[in-house]
């Protein structure tokens, strides 16, 4: 099997143990004459690999018992709206109000649709700066009425990370996690809910996962549909209608993958050791050039610009050449962007300095 070093920013790279597994077992799964795409939600055999499914996230983020683990549909970006009709508190909708952090395209998205159903109040922005750092703690003008705090502690397009947790009292801490989840330990009993959109760290595309805290579920706002309820997907195991059923399974065997290769920990320590490595090379020349702040760079998304940006089309069609794919930065912003998740080896990163450095020296 040829597998280029993918770098996309997502659907991303999943490992090659796992479709290889996948593959196996495609057609007829564990001998049973189908495949699990082919099988009732509700079998036996299906419910348990979504509950081991469920059982190894929570082993692998130590997710304490009064959390729930939701399997949902929508991506990220229904949780953008399904956030505010399940967290907003008030007597009327007059009352809604919630404060969320600015630090790019992601939160900005997440506070448009926030807006649709009551207040939002940013209680930071680092726009000043086109979004090349994240606001420290003592910059975060929490409000006292806020129903709930949100933020994005990766955002994938700038690559601009949080160099820790909000502290936000006894308000719920509400975070995407889309591009950064299972990238590191985290501690989730720090917040209210962690959302994720699975086509990065998790599996393929189709699924969402939600974490949330027991407590905070059934007071949904007057209007929400039965299915964006989370009480309504929690007391029905995430199955009240038809999961995507096969994303679910890829999803299981990448959490079982991350366990084999020994857990957050040591994919962490690989995680970083890839971004030390690239951003160290972009640091070390005057060809490549990255402007995030250090102490807020993502370890999964690396943007960074060529000197002359005339050379992005060559850049990228060499790159793709040499076995180098999806490395264009977001159509928004444009330069590179290398995505670095947790199934991109340190190999290929070498490959990718490797290029990078060459391709310096021919066109420098
Ligand atoms: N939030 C973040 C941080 C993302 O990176 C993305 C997708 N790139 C989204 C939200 C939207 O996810 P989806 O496409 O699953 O709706």
């Amino acid at each position: 099997m040829s597998r280029a070093y993918n770098f996309c920013a997502g659907p991303a790279a999943l490992p090659t143990a796992v479709l290889e597994r996948a593959r196996e077992e495609i057609a007829d799964w564990h001998g049973k004459g189908l495949s699990i795409m082919e099988m009732s939600h509700r079998s036996k055999d299906y419910v348990s690999v979504a509950q081991k499914a469920e059982q190894d996230l929570r082993d692998l983020l130590a997710i304490p018992a009064n959390y729930k683990v939701l399997f949902m549909q929508g991506g990220a970006s229904s949780q953008f709206s399904m956030i505010p009709m399940n967290l907003f508190r008030g007597a009327s909708a007059a009352d809604y109000v919630a404060d969320y952090v600015n630090t790019g395209q992601w939160s900005i998205k997440a506070i448009a649709e926030a807006q649709r159903y009551g207040q939002v109040n940013v209680i930071a922005s680092t726009e000043h700066n086109k979004f090349t750092s994240a606001p420290t703690q003592s910059e975060l003008q929490l409000s006292a009425n806020a129903s709930y705090v949100h933020y994005t502690p990766n955002e994938t397009i700038g690559g601009v990370a949080f160099d820790y947790i909000p502290d936000v009292g006894d308000k719920p801490l509400v975070a995407d996690f889309s591009s950064s989840i299972l990238s590191e330990p985290l501690d989730v009993s720090k917040f209210g809910l962690i959302y994720a959109g699975a086509q990065k760290n998790i599996g393929p595309a189709g699924l969402c996962v939600v974490i949330v805290r027991e407590d905070l579920l059934g007071n949904t706002i007057a209007g929400t549909p039965t299915m964006f309820d989370y009480k309504v997907c929690a007391d029905n195991d995430s199955m009240y209608n038809t999961p995507p059923t096969y994303s679910w399974y890829l999803a299981g065997l990448v959490f079982e993958w991350l366990k084999e290769q020994g857990g957050l920990e040591a994919i962490a320590a690989v995680n970083r050791r890839k971004a030390e490595k690239l951003y160290g090379f972009i640091d070390s020349n005057d060809f490549y050039a990255n402007p995030v702040a250090k102490a807020n760079r993502s370890i999964m998304n690396v943007p960074f610009t060529l000197a002359d940006a005339a050379l992005d089309k060559t850049f990228l069609a060499e790159s793709e050449a040499a076995g180098l794919l999806n490395l264009a930065g977001h159509r928004s912003v444009g330069g590179m962007r290398a995505s670095i998740y947790n199934a991109v080896s340190e190999q290929a990163v070498d490959a990718l300095i490797g290029f990078m450095g060459d391709f310096a020296k021919r066109h420098g």
